[in-house]
């Protein structure tokens, strides 16, 4: 399956928002990750971008889009890293200019195991759950986001074209943080999923 781009939508958790300082805005902020800044399952010690300061963790929920007879639907769903430079970002939105640099780095965007839609329907009341180095940092649920992930999808559409195999970030909730050489996070997902990545 090809992915012509992952599609990333900014605070869609309020209390992400209000950590990060940030006035709520009233429509979803979207922006991109080129494929090849994509990790799957990594086997392997993660590189950090060692300029531009401080990379965060952002664990999100993250699905893998299908279109069928030109609409899209959300085909597959797994946890995943959003990884940000923090500084850069911050450095950004100062100045207003588009952040884009800040998010879209080489191995900026890890995902885990594919599940099924179909098989794991109440995905969104299940807690999920980022540890750094065996310590609880981010915890939520996906309906707590601010607008749904098939609502955020039909609006999509309204700015782009979805393609089949596009991979979809829905948002982070507070409690990100820097992460340093050596960190080991793991995502979990009840007992639905769960794999560490080592940086
Ligand atoms: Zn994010």
């Amino acid at each position: 399956m090809v992915t012509d781009k992952i599609i990333c939508v900014g605070k869609n958790y309020l209390d992400h928002a209000a950590e990060l300082g940030d006035a709520i805005p009233e429509d979803p902020v979207f922006f991109f990750k080129p494929p090849s800044s994509w990790v799957e399952s990594p086997g392997s010690v993660v590189e950090l971008p060692k300029k531009h300061g401080s990379v965060h963790y952002e664990c999100e929920i993250a699905y893998r889009i299908a279109v069928t007879n030109g609409r899209p639907s959300l085909k597959a769903v797994t946890l995943g890293l959003d990884l940000t430079l923090r500084d850069l970002q911050a450095t950004l939105k100062k100045k207003s200019l588009p952040w884009e640099a800040a998010k879209a780095f080489p191995r900026s965007a890890i995902t885990g195991k594919w599940i099924a839609v179909d098989e794991f329907k109440d995905h969104l009341k299940v807690p999920f759950e980022l540890l750094v180095n065996g310590e609880l940092r981010q915890k939520s649920t996906g309906d707590q986001m601010r607008r749904t992930p098939t609502d955020l999808l039909g609006v999509t559409g309204e700015f782009f074209t979805i393609c089949d195999g596009d991979v979809f970030f829905t948002g982070t909730p507070k409690g990100v943080g820097a992460i340093n050489p050596g960190d080991v996070l793991t995502l979990r997902w009840a007992d639905r999923l769960q794999y560490d990545v080592k940086f």
